[in-house]
């Protein structure tokens, strides 16, 4: 579950390139994430921030074609 997490959270908030940080390195919240393409400096929380938006929006899409699904069926 944390490394599915992580895997989302890794794109640079500037180039959006993904961020290739130590894989080893257990980021906690307040830690900058240098991005080596174009050498900014991502805000941990940030980007947690930005993950956890994504999430939200893929787990709506998600539950959005379930109904449509269950609706399709029911009106058969
Ligand atoms: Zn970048």
């Amino acid at each position: 579950m944390e490394n599915k997490t992580f895997n989302i959270l890794r794109k640079c908030l500037f180039c959006g390139c993904e961020l290739k940080g130590a894989p080893q390195k257990q980021y906690a919240s307040g830690d900058m994430i240098k991005c080596k393409q174009c050498e900014e400096m991502n805000d941990y929380n940030s980007l947690q921030e930005v993950a956890l938006e994504k999430g939200k929006g893929e787990v709506l899409q998600y539950a959005k074609v379930e109904i449509s699904k269950m609706l399709k069926k029911a009106f058969k």
